[in-house]
């Protein structure tokens, strides 16, 4: 098989990586660039020839999660390629869409976990991974007797850290490693778990009446553990009715209104101006949970940056005595205008502001653990600013170029 990484062996995100058999040829991941995956930023077609523009020459787009660095161009794709995404992130990606008013005029194809998708002579297979968005997958790709594992994004410090360990067992060896590498250029921190996450926020709730929290909806891992330090210090836990369509959707036991007796939703003022057709859609369901009328004297709620004349609202009405706001997502994205303003507008109304972030990606301990059970004969480092700090970790880093392409 041949690999290329068209974009990515110098950038953290938006990258799209070649794999062709002797009969196949597919992409991996087809995102925009960081650092703004959730905006309303227009993205701009890339322009790759057989893929976006021309006829057809790629047999397949896989994705290997929901964050808008791999899969927000997907839109872009001719229309004659299937896109493949796993069925749980495709939930989350189409109402990311919904709320933001982006067009997705390009359907894609269901994927089950290590349900293997038969490409001509190529063999793909899904692999539930630890990653700050849900049911993120690691992907094996098989032919000609060869194997190649793209991680796409990975860590070993959240909800599913024993997961990661047991899918990459189950893989085993492969003959060729494509790994994120987020962390190479950032500083050599030990990253708190969720658990510890999970502690401290107990301890600093406890201070405090009214919470705020700052977080991607995405991130299903940090609703679980705010939401228990939010049961532990008895207040009652209020989704914005995003947060509170992704967790209603999603098929598992995750905190939502219409199934946790202590969570409820908030409909953000904004949200007043929508269509009729949204709001039966994506409020009406959710009218026997919502908080909008009621006031809690202790809560933790879950808010937008775009929700500033609500949390206005609600100090207008005296219901926050003793409020903070927690800032829980990349403080790389704190540079954008819209934040800055929110957290400015938050301060100003007296309500404290903390940090309180544990990352989505891995450290040189979860590097290696990767490397130790598939025990790859090449590694190529991608999603990364900092390649050649792979040389220091993974005894077989081949360092490569954008566009250039390797055989193996
Ligand atoms: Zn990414
Ligand atoms: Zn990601």
């Amino acid at each position: 098989m041949k690999v290329k990484i068209i974009k990515g062996t110098n950038q953290i995100g938006g990258c799209i990586t070649e794999i062709t058999s002797k009969k196949a040829r597919i992409i991996i991941d087809f995102g925009e660039d960081l650092p703004n995956p959730e905006s309303n930023i227009p993205k701009t077609n890339p322009l790759i020839d057989g893929l976006t523009t021309g006829t057809k020459k790629y047999d397949a787009v896989i994705i290997t999660h929901s964050h808008g660095d791999h899969i927000g161009l997907i839109k872009y794709v001719l229309a004659d390629i299937p896109i493949y995404v796993e069925k749980e992130s495709k939930k989350i990606y189409d109402l990311l869409n919904a709320f933001t008013y982006q067009e997705n005029n390009h359907p894609t194809q269901d994927v089950d976990f290590q349900k293997p998708i038969i490409i001509k002579d190529m063999q793909i297979t899904f692999f539930i991974t630890d990653h700050s968005s849900y049911n993120s997958a690691m992907v094996l790709v098989e032919s000609e007797g060869q194997k190649i594992l793209h991680t796409g994004d990975y860590r070993n410090h959240g909800r599913k850290c024993k997961i990661f360990k047991k899918k990459l067992q189950e893989i085993g060896e492969v003959d060729l490693l494509i790994t994120e590498g987020t962390t190479l250029s950032r500083p050599k921190e030990k990253y708190q778990t969720e658990e510890e996450l999970e502690r401290a926020a107990t301890t600093l709730f406890k201070k405090y009446n009214q919470v705020f929290i700052l977080q991607a909806s995405t991130n299903i891992d940090r609703i679980v553990s705010f939401y228990k330090a939010s049961k532990k210090t008895h207040k009652v836990f209020i989704e914005d009715i995003f947060t509170a369509n992704i967790t209603n959707a999603l098929n598992a036991k995750i905190p939502t209104p219409k199934t946790f007796a202590d969570v409820y939703t908030w409909i953000p003022l904004k949200y007043n101006n929508k269509p009729t057709s949204f709001k039966e859609k994506y409020l009406s369901p959710f009218k026997d949970y919502t908080n909008s009328s009621v006031v809690f004297k202790d809560f933790t709620m879950l808010v937008k940056a775009s929700m500033l004349k609500d949390i206005q609202k609600l100090a207008a009405k005296k219901a926050l005595t003793n409020a903070c706001l927690v800032y829980s997502m990349w403080e790389g994205y704190l540079d954008q205008e819209g934040l800055s303003q929110f957290i400015a507008g938050v301060k100003a109304l007296g309500i404290d502001y903390h940090f309180l972030h544990t990352s989505g990606h891995g450290d040189d301990t979860a590097r290696k653990i990767v490397e130790e059970i598939t025990k790859p004969k090449i590694t190529i480092p991608i999603h990364t600013e900092n390649k050649e700090a792979a040389t220091q970790i993974f005894k077989s880093a081949l360092i490569l170029d954008d566009g250039e392409e390797i055989e193996i």
